[in-house]
C-alpha cells in the first residue's frame, strides 16, 4: 500500500527540484565558459592554413567568434583544432 503523499512533501520535493535545475544551469555556464582555450594553445593565427579558415570550421561562431577559442576570431583565421563543418 502507498504510504499517503501530503501537499506539503510535494511543495518541498518542487522547490528542491527548481533550485537543482538553477543550480544545474548555472554550473553549466562556467564550465562552458572554462571549457574555451587561449587562442596561443591552439596556435591560432588570423590568416588561413592550407586553404583552411575559421568560416569553413564548425566551431566558428559569426561573426567572430568560436565555440572553443577564447577572444575575437577572424573568419579569414584558423588553429590546429580546425574542424570541418
Ligand atoms: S579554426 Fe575553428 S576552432 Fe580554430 S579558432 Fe577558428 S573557428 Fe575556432
Amino acid at each position: 500500500m502507498h504510504a499517503p503523499v501530503s501537499r506539503r512533501a510535494l511543495l518541498a520535493a518542487g522547490a528542491a527540484l527548481s533550485v537543482g535545475a538553477v543550480a544545474s544551469h548555472a554550473f553549466r555556464g562556467t564550465a562552458e565558459a572554462q571549457q574555451k582555450v587561449a587562442q596561443a594553445v591552439v596556435k591560432y593565427q588570423s590568416s588561413p592554413n592550407a586553404g583552411h579558415q575559421c568560416s569553413t570550421c564548425s566551431n566558428f561562431v559569426a561573426p567572430d567568434g568560436c565555440k572553443v577559442v577564447l577572444g575575437k576570431i577572424s573568419p579569414h583565421g584558423w588553429c590546429t583544432i580546425w574542424t570541418p563543418k
